[in-house]
């Protein structure tokens, strides 16, 4: 018999678990606030990054990236994916010192994605970068896609697959119903055997309503985006010492993304961009690429994300409950990881032991006493 699930929020992660759910024959209903693809999973970077993953992540981001080559076979569309690789630059030799220890690291844990280039390489991959940068570290293959065609693409398929989405709904309220639970909304009420949480920012309120609080704190990474600008850009690019996320599309335009953060109104549901935060990315963008001063700026945006305090998600089993399953939490470095969450998920749902390592991203974490 088929089980009910209902996952609340419509991002990537939970299109990508009603897809994978749906597929294993559940009745899936998905219910979002606003629209699928309104919050973080369809205003970000795009950015489709195995570089520089947190340890834990590294196995889920290279599955991740294999489910990217083949994205057309899953959805039906390649999401805008360009897999033109990414750099990591070193601006100095302090930070060329930081990425040869990085890149020992990851070959340690017996990866070998990420590889260090000398200057002579990266004067060649980037010919427009600023003579000062010794080297960096590469990872080809990475690349970037298209953030809200991709959510469409996989709630499309979903759907095709037997989801069933109501957006313009949002969640209040959840209580106990025999076995299951009763979600309420507005003036509805949805019933669910297994409950699936993918409410990005604001899935800190589900878990406080399950007798679980999470250290979740929403945050708004902020970006840009210019005038159409020749080609001089042909991977994406960051920095080392501080946060960058540089790239330019095949129209020309330019987007960038840097570490300071917008404003968030978590009641009204919106991100604002800071002026003096943006300047502060634009600086970045310049010291490395001089001739970017003189680019303009056609429209800034932020979005609203969910970061926890360690960095990395929530994914795996309630502590509280069998019939409850999280997914959120992705520290702003979440998009990548989309194309398996709903295989983790539908694993987890049929009782399997998931074939990626979960262990690390288990709510359980944020539940242990501190040692004496
Ligand atoms: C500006 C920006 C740039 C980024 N750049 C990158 C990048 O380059 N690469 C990368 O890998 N990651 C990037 N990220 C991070 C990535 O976008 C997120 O980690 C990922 O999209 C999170 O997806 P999600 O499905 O968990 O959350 P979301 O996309 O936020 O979806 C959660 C959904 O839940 C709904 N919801 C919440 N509460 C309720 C409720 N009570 N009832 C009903 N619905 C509810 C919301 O309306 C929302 O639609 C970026 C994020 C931002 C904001």
């Amino acid at each position: 018999m088929s089980r009910r699930v209902v996952v609340v929020g419509a991002g990537f992660h939970g299109c990508s678990a009603a897809l994978r759910l749906s597929n294993q024959g559940y009745e899936v209903t998905v219910i979002d606030k606003a629209y699928a693809g309104r919050h973080a999973s369809g205003v970000n970077a795009g950015g489709v990054r195995r570089l520089g993953r947190h340890p834990a992540e590294i196995p889920l981001a290279i599955a991740a990236w294999e489910r990217w080559q083949n994205m057309t076979s899953i959805v039906g569309d390649d999401c805008g994916f360009r897999p033109v690789g990414q750099i990591k630059v070193a601006e100095n030799n302090n930070d060329m010192a930081i990425l040869n220890e990085r890149e020992r690291q990851v070959q340690n844990l017996g990866y070998h994605h990420e590889k260090l280039i000398n200057r002579d390489e990266l004067r060649k991959r980037l010919p427009a970068l600023a003579g000062h940068c010794p080297g960096g570290l590469a990872c080809d293959g990475d690349g970037f896609a298209n953030p809200y065609r991709t959510v469409t693409a996989w709630r499309r398929e979903a759907e095709r697959q037997g989801a069933c989405f109501r957006e313009g709904i949002e969640i209040t309220d959840i209580e106990p119903k025999g076995n299951g639970w009763r979600l309420s909304g507005g003036e509805e009420h949805f019933d669910a055997d297994l409950l699936v949480n993918c409410a990005g920012a604001w899935a800190g309120e589900l878990c406080k309503w399950l007798g679980e609080p999470v250290p979740l704190t929403a945050e708004a990474p902020m970006l840009m985006i210019t005038e159409r600008l020749s080609p001089f850009l042909g991977t994406v690019v960051g920095a080392t010492s501080r946060p960058l996320s540089f790239k330019q599309f095949e129209n020309g335009t330019v987007l960038i993304g840097g570490g300071v953060r917008g404003v968030v109104d978590i009641v009204r549901h919106v991100a604002e961009t800071r002026l003096d935060g943006l300047a502060e990315n634009a600086d970045t963008v310049v010291s490395l690429f001089p001739f970017m001063k003189e680019a303009r700026i056609m429209r800034t945006w932020a979005g609203v994300e969910a970061v926890m305090r360690d960095h990395i998600p929530v994914i795996g089993l309630s502590s509280q409950h069998d019939n409850v399953i999280h997914a959120f939490g992705f520290s702003a470095h979440g998009y990548q990881l989309g194309p398996i969450t709903g295989e983790i998920v539908a694993d987890l749902a049929m009782e399997r032991e998931p074939k990626l390592p979960i262990t690390p991203f288990s709510i359980q974490r944020f539940q242990t006493p501190c040692p004496e």
